[in-house]
C-alpha cells in the first residue's frame, strides 16, 4: 500500500444530479438547509442546482432562488450545471464559482439527453467558454465517457479526441462521468492512466454511478491512477433513466467512509455528512441506497451479547 496515500477532494452533487430526477418537488427552503448543512461538512465542492428551462427540469425551477438563498461558506466551490448560454447568463448573474457543461461521448445519447449532434455540442461548450470569459471556472462533463446505453462500449481513443477538443477551447476542468453505471475497475484504471499522463495539467474528476453496485470499487481504480476529485451524491441519490428503480451516484458518505478507513484524507466529517444524509429520507420521502448512514462508520463498536450491561 502506499506509504502516504494523496488526499482527495470530495464533490456533492445530491442537489443537483439527485434532486433533478426526485418526482416530488423539494421545498426551496429544505433545499437551501441541506445545501448549508453540506458546507459545513467539509467537502470541496457542491453542485447546488441546474439553470435550465423549468419545463425541462421542473425540480430545479428555483435555480435562482436556491442560489440566492444559500450561505457562502468560504473554501467551498459552489458549481451549477448549464445547459446552454441563456443558463449561462442566468448563473452568472447569481456568482457562482463554477459553471459545469455537459455532453456524451456517445454520439446517441448526446442526442437523446441534448437534442444536438457532438459537434453542435462541442461548438455550444465554445461559445460558454467565450461568454464567461474567466468570470467563473467552466467545468466539462463529460457523460457516457465508460460506456453508453446505446453504443455499448466507448473506445478510448474517443475519450481522449473529445479532451483535445476540451483543452483547446481553454478548459482545464474535465469531469468523466459513468452516467449509466457501466463502467469496471479496469477500465477506469486504463481511462484515467491515459488521460493523466497525456495531461497532467489538466483536474480531472471522477463521477461514477453505482447503477450495478461498482461505483466504490471504481472510485478506488480511479484513485489509484492518480485521480484526486470525485463526485458523489450525498445518500446515493440520483438514479439512471434507463436503468429504471436503480440506484444513484455513489454515495457520498461511502466514499468518505472508504477513503477513511484507508488512512486516505478527505477534509470531510464524515459524522457531519451521516447527520445531513439521514435527514433525506423525510425530505425525500424514500428510503435512500446510503450503506454507511445505516450501519455506522467502521470504528462503530457494540457491547458483546451477554456481556456485563
Ligand atoms: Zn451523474
Amino acid at each position: 500500500m502506499n506509504p502516504s496515500p494523496r488526499r482527495v477532494y470530495i464533490h456533492d452533487v445530491a442537489p443537483r444530479d439527485g434532486f433533478q430526477i426526485e418526482p416530488r418537488f423539494i421545498p426551496t427552503e429544505r433545499k437551501i438547509g441541506l445545501i448549508d448543512a453540506l458546507e459545513q461538512t467539509g467537502l470541496a465542492k457542491i453542485e447546488v442546482t441546474s439553470f435550465t428551462s423549468q419545463k425541462a427540469v421542473p425540480a430545479l425551477a428555483d435555480a435562482e432562488a436556491v442560489m440566492q438563498g444559500i450561505a457562502r461558506a468560504p473554501g467551498v466551490e459552489l458549481a451549477v450545471l448549464v445547459p446552454n448560454l441563456r443558463g449561462c447568463e442566468r448563473a452568472l448573474a447569481c456568482g457562482v464559482d463554477e459553471i459545469n457543461v455537459v455532453m456524451s461521448a456517445s454520439a446517441s445519447h448526446n442526442r437523446a439527453n441534448l437534442r444536438m449532434s457532438p459537434e453542435q455540442s462541442v461548438a455550444q461548450i465554445e461559445s460558454i467558454v467565450r461568454a464567461v470569459g474567466g468570470r467563473a471556472a467552466v467545468n466539462v462533463s463529460l457523460s457516457t465517457a465508460f460506456g453508453c446505453p446505446f453504443e455499448g462500449d466507448i473506445p478510448v481513443t474517443r475519450v481522449v479526441e473529445y479532451v483535445d477538443r476540451f483543452v483547446d477551447i481553454g478548459l482545464t476542468r474535465v469531469s468523466l462521468c459513468d452516467t449509466t453505471g457501466m463502467a469496471n475497475p479496469v477500465g477506469v484504471r486504463h481511462l484515467f492512466d491515459t488521460v493523466l499522463a497525456r495531461w497532467p495539467a489538466i483536474i480531472f474528476t471522477a463521477h461514477f454511478h453505482n447503477t450495478r453496485g461498482m461505483g466504490l470499487a471504481n472510485a478506488l481504480a480511479a484513485h489509484q491512477a492518480g485521480v484526486e476529485r470525485f463526485d458523489a451524491s450525498l445518500g446515493g441519490l440520483g438514479g439512471c433513466p434507463y436503468a429504471p428503480g436503480a440506484t444513484g451516484n455513489v454515495c457520498t458518505e461511502d466514499l468518505v467512509h472508504m477513503f477513511h478507513a484507508m488512512g486516505i484524507a478527505t477534509g470531510v466529517d464524515l459524522d457531519k455528512l451521516i447527520e445531513a444524509s439521514v435527514t433525506l429520507p423525510e425530505l425525500v420521502g424514500h428510503e435512500v441506497p446510503s450503506q454507511v448512514a445505516k450501519a455506522g462508520p467502521w470504528t462503530r463498536r457494540y457491547p458483546v451479547p451477554g456481556g456485563p450491561a
